[in-house]
């Protein structure tokens, strides 16, 4: 048997940071060193919003470049890590909360590979991605719940020694950022809501962060749109009970964006 496998969440921010050398790809680089070496991955990105829920099954997932009007620089860098279309199936039959459907046309979005270009460098290790199911229902996207018990259904993975990663922002509000300056003075608004999440991550108090619009008015410019809050519920709802969890960064890019890792276990 495999050792149990962590689960990571990570703040992915601005795809600038696939080219730079700061304290957060850096401490990407750092952590991944220090993990065990899974026999896969599975990313649950920001960036693959579906209508139902995939699970990516290529052998050779292409590098997506889903971000625009950044430097070309960026365009050039690959992430050439292979699939893992046994794994992507295994969580397929895992699943029973919903269809889980392979795809052979996605790949690895920017919320997956700017990450794990620092994290591992190598890219040696298979990668695969798991959807987020953003569809509608008369105006209402699924709730958080929905999330939460359908990231639960995934558990058995980290025991098979694939490494689960959430990737997003806890805090995350593109329309009032600071686009120029990644170093800007934080938001009040985000710098609250950030540390109402961290006690409740600290205090393993799932209930308010899944319930996150009652965390006062810091809530709704934190979280405008649920995209990026979503695999951090993906990740808390894989935590046992009194399984350690350790922030691995905490800092803010460009005023409106929280930077905040942790792993669980
Ligand atoms: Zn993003």
């Amino acid at each position: 048997m495999p050792a149990k496998m962590p689960v990571l969440f990570i703040g992915h921010g601005s795809p600038m940071n696939i080219i730079l050398d700061n304290d957060f790809t850096r401490s990407l680089g750092d952590w991944g060193a220090r993990l065990p070496r899974p026999k896969a991955i599975m990313v649950i990105s920001a960036h693959w919003l579906t209508d139902g829920t995939f699970v990516g099954c290529m052998d050779k997932p292409k590098t997506i470049y889903d971000f625009y009007g950044f430097p070309r620089q960026l365009y050039s860098v690959t992430y050439p890590s292979p699939g893992s279309p046994g794994e992507a199936k295994f969580v397929a039959d895992l699943v029973n909360k919903t269809p889980v459907t392979c795809r052979q046309d996605w790949g690895l979005d920017h919320g997956a590979w700017s990450v794990l270009k620092h994290l591992f460098p190598k890219a040696d290790i298979p990668v695969f991605q798991f959807s987020l199911d953003y569809s509608f229902n008369d105006w209402h996207p699924k709730p958080m719940q929905y999330h939460y018990d359908l990231a639960r259904e995934l558990a058995d993975l980290r025991d098979r020694g694939v490494l689960i990663i959430g990737s997003g922002n806890i805090v995350h509000n593109l329309g009032i950022l600071d686009f120029e300056n990644m170093d800007a003075e934080p938001y009040g608004w985000a710098r609250e809501f950030d540390e109402k999440a961290k006690k409740a991550l600290v205090s393993g108090n799932d209930k308010a962060l899944i319930r996150f619009e009652t965390m006062g008015p810091s809530a709704a410019l934190a979280v405008p749109t649920p995209d990026h809050y979503l695999p951090m519920i993906y990740a808390i709802a894989l935590r046992q009970k009194n399984e350690p969890l350790t922030f691995t960064y905490e800092g803010f890019h460009h005023a409106s964006i929280s930077m905040r890792c942790f792993q669980i276990g």
